[in-house]
């Protein structure tokens, strides 16, 4: 059955994250700090009145850069690293029927900025780019519920050590002088903590030399003794979208 409803983008969201790896696996794991856009049809302060009550938002919004590779019925969950199935729909793939995902991000305020309502949010595990279908209030009573089974999700993933050479430290503290990064250590910090390698890559040492893209930067590291090692900082080449 289909339907006649035509499915647009309300809002873009804006963060530090300029590729998909690194981003956090599911919001709240990293506490970066972004915003929404509400889209030019959408632009009014009215479409939010009444949204500052709130302290969190469910945005669902559009997997845009895995549209094209469709769908399958079943998944490899990292979770299981990489090595069982399970049914797309009792997963959180990214690779789904109607590429819809849905997060919990922290409300911190509503701004205009540039003629642009702006909602101030933080641990969202988003594209920078990604289109937001939809954004409704959390709603604690309802939405929060006590004793739920996790599957094989129950527990958040186990953190890892991160480190940083001497040069990735001066560096880090020259780029968080500017007003648009100036949480950039303990966002690098927080990012490889989760250990963003591929789930069937988790050997404690690993010769590849990772990158991940945070901002406008290029942040180099990899993996000794069990801990992501932050060796440079360079001027990247994904730019904000
Ligand atoms: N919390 C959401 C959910 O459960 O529907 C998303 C979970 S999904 C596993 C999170 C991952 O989606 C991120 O780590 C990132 O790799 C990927 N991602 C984020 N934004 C994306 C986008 N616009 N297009 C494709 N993949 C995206």
């Amino acid at each position: 059955m289909s339907f006649t409803s035509q499915i647009q983008a309300v809002a873009y969201c804006r963060t530090p994250y300029k590729q998909k790896f690194g981003i956090p696996r599911q919001p709240g794991l990293v506490e970066a700090r972004g915003y929404v856009e509400l889209a030019r049809e959408f632009n009014h302060i009215d479409a939010v009145r009444g949204l500052e009550q709130y302290s969190h938002l469910w945005l669902l919004f559009c997997f845009h850069e895995n549209l094209a590779q469709g769908w399958k019925t079943t998944v490899r969950p990292p979770r299981l690293g990489g090595n069982e199935k399970m049914g797309v729909f009792a997963t959180r793939s990214t690779f789904r029927p109607n590429g819809i995902g849905q997060s919990v991000v922290k409300l911190h305020g509503i701004v205009k900025h540039k003629g642009k309502v702006c909602l101030e949010i933080s641990g969202m595990d988003l594209l920078d780019g990604t289109p937001i279908v939809d954004i409704k209030p959390y709603i604690p009573f309802s939405d929060a519920i006590d004793g739920a089974v996790g599957g094989i999700a129950q527990e958040a993933p186990e953190l890892i050590e991160v480190e940083f050479s001497q040069q990735a430290l001066t560096q880090t503290a020259k780029y968080s002088m500017r007003e648009h990064s100036p949480d950039l250590e303990p966002l690098i910090r927080a990012v490889l903590a989760q250990d963003p390698r591929p789930a069937y890559k988790k050997a404690k040492e690993d010769p590849k030399l990772y990158q991940v893209a945070l901002y406008d930067l290029d942040i180099f590291w990899k993996m000794q003794d069990g801990k992501a090692q932050v060796l440079e900082l360079v001027p990247g080449k994904i730019q904000s979208q």
